[in-house]
């Protein structure tokens, strides 16, 4: 089968003839048909996420067909439309049987620890296969379960309640998922920052109250739109110590800030004056949980949560192609979300 891989860091991705995988009795293996483009790809590439071994097959958003199933699957069958959890996991440490699996000591992420879906196939156990209603295309099927998959654990991590206020830092592909999700939490304002015009227009559209970074500082432009309380549940999806600690100081008292985006550097918050006396909460957010997939899948059937045409970009299973892509991932700042056509779902 045809694969687009990672052969060595720092160079471009490029194609490759290898077998189909094999499956075990617990597996199920799925024609691709439509595999998302995430920033973390990028960062493979780069070297800045490590890879354990090499080559691999990237890809981590992954929705097809269910090609073939092992002798043990019972929640799927050949020909089924399914999007894939990308969180292989063992099911049986202390973690899994809590249903909390992305801390499982055994867990594997698709297209990092093991081979993903720039590929015509893939095999994943079948724990990981999640029907994909008919009224879900394949190119949302395989981005949801990342970027809106980990916006709604976010959602669900700070306790957003109905009549709450909300500011989502950074407006990319987590934060569109996000501000959708948030209103069927039956939330009050959302405030969303970010520095790019263009996507402050989209967040505005999208029914958002827009704030400019670059214009004031964002923890004072909200402290003003709030009449000096600030809000309830901040989102950080940015990933820099500057705007956690924004969504810090931004927060009224009992206000929680989620931690999503990812960085190297410290952030500093005075315990006493910012975090004590207001009784605030940092909460750090990892990836999302297999359980919180159902409802996620639920909300994008009955088209509360959508991703209009000019949202997603397609582009070939051809490692040019990606490879342009990762690059302006690696550079740029739009929010579209770009999805590999691997094979026509007819
Ligand atoms: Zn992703
Ligand atoms: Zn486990």
């Amino acid at each position: 089968m045809r694969a687009v891989r990672l052969v060595e860091v720092g160079k471009p991705l490029e194609e490759a003839d290898v077998p189909i995988p094999e499956i075990g009795t617990s597996d199920v293996l799925i024609r691709v048909v439509a595999v998302g483009i995430c920033h973390s790809d990028a960062h493979y590439r780069a070297g800045i996420s490590k890879i354990d071994h090499l080559p691999l097959t990237l890809g981590h958003e992954v929705a097809g067909y269910v090609e073939q199933v092992g002798r043990d699957v019972t929640n799927v069958l050949p020909q089924d439309r399914v999007c894939v959890h990308y969180l292989v996991h063992c099911g049986t440490c202390e973690f899994c049987v809590r249903g909390l699996e992305q801390f499982c000591r055994s867990g594997q992420m698709i297209g990092k620890h093991r081979d993903g879906g720039y590929a015509e196939f893939i095999k994943v156990p079948a724990r990981n296969a999640f029907t994909l209603p008919n009224e879900i295309s394949f190119e949302v099927g395989a981005v949801m379960m990342c970027s809106s998959a980990t916006a709604l654990h976010a959602l669900n991590k700070a306790r957003l309640k109905p009549g709450e206020s909300l500011a989502i830092f950074g407006f990319g592909g987590l934060g569109f998922s996000a501000l959708q999700l948030a209103r069927l939490f039956e939330c009050r304002d959302v405030y969303v920052v970010d520095i790019n015009p263009a996507k402050l227009r989209s967040a505005v559209r999208t029914g958002a109250i827009a704030i400019d970074a670059k214009a004031a500082d964002p923890v004072e432009q909200i402290k003003g739109a709030t009449v000096g309380r600030g809000v309830d549940v901040t989102l950080e999806l940015v990933g820099s110590a500057k705007t956690m600690r924004q969504a810090v100081l931004c927060l009224c008292p009992l206000g929680r800030a989620a931690l999503v985006g990812l960085t190297a550097e410290s952030m500093s918050v005075h315990p006493y004056t910012e975090l004590i006396n207001k009784e605030v909460e940092i909460i750090g957010v990892s990836d999302h949980l297999a359980a919180e997939l159902p409802a996620l899948i639920e909300i994008a059937r009955s088209g509360k949560l959508r991703f209009p045409p000019e949202t997603l970009r397609i582009v070939d299973l051809d490692a040019s192609q990606i490879n342009a892509t990762l690059q302006s991932l690696q550079d740029s700042i739009d929010y579209v979300r770009t999805v590999i056509r691997v094979t026509s779902d007819e």
